[in-house]
């Protein structure tokens, strides 16, 4: 095998999300979005709501939505310690949906407990699981 993979653990608070080696990786980086390949110099950065990507030793590209978290690359290994991270095909529209009308209406309603932040937080998370939840349509293979 020629091609340069590095080994990439990605962890959310229940379970091991993905565990294996890849060619590539990218994530949301609260300073931007960023691409790991192999040889990557020693970072640390913590993530926002986004898409994280990544292509696998057979070439294959798969999509993940996270609600943030962190990365660290270091020695050819990337850490991801995920607040929550679904796989493109995992993502449960109807939920994403509901969850989506949810945030709307709470920023609608003026109540007075409203914590505005907070229902932003959850329409960002709504809406970046029903954009990456359109991967699914999409096939990627790099050779
Ligand atoms: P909801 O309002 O639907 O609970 P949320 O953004 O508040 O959404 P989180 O707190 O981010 O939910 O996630 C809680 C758990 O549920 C995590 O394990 C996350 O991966 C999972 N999850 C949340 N929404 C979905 C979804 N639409 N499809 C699949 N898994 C989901």
């Amino acid at each position: 095998m020629d091609e340069k993979t590095f080994k990439l653990d990605m962890v959310a608070p229940d379970r091991i999300v993905y565990k294996g080696r890849v060619r590539s990786f990218s994530s949301p980086g609260e300073l931007g979005a960023f691409q790991v390949l192999y040889n990557h110099a020693p970072l640390l950065s913590s993530l926002v709501v986004g898409e994280i990507k990544f292509t696998d030793e057979d070439g294959s590209t798969k999509y993940y939505a996270t609600s943030g978290g962190f990365v660290e690359v270091r020695e050819n290994r990337v850490l991801a310690l995920l607040d929550a991270a679904e796989r493109a095909d995992e993502i449960d529209i109807d939920r994403a949906r509901e969850s989506k009308k949810r945030a709307l209406d709470r920023i609608k309603s003026r109540a007075s407990d409203l914590d505005m932040a907070r229902a932003k937080r959850s329409l960002e998370r709504a809406n970046n699981r029903l954009k990456v939840a359109q991967r699914t349509t999409e096939t990627a293979t790099v050779s």
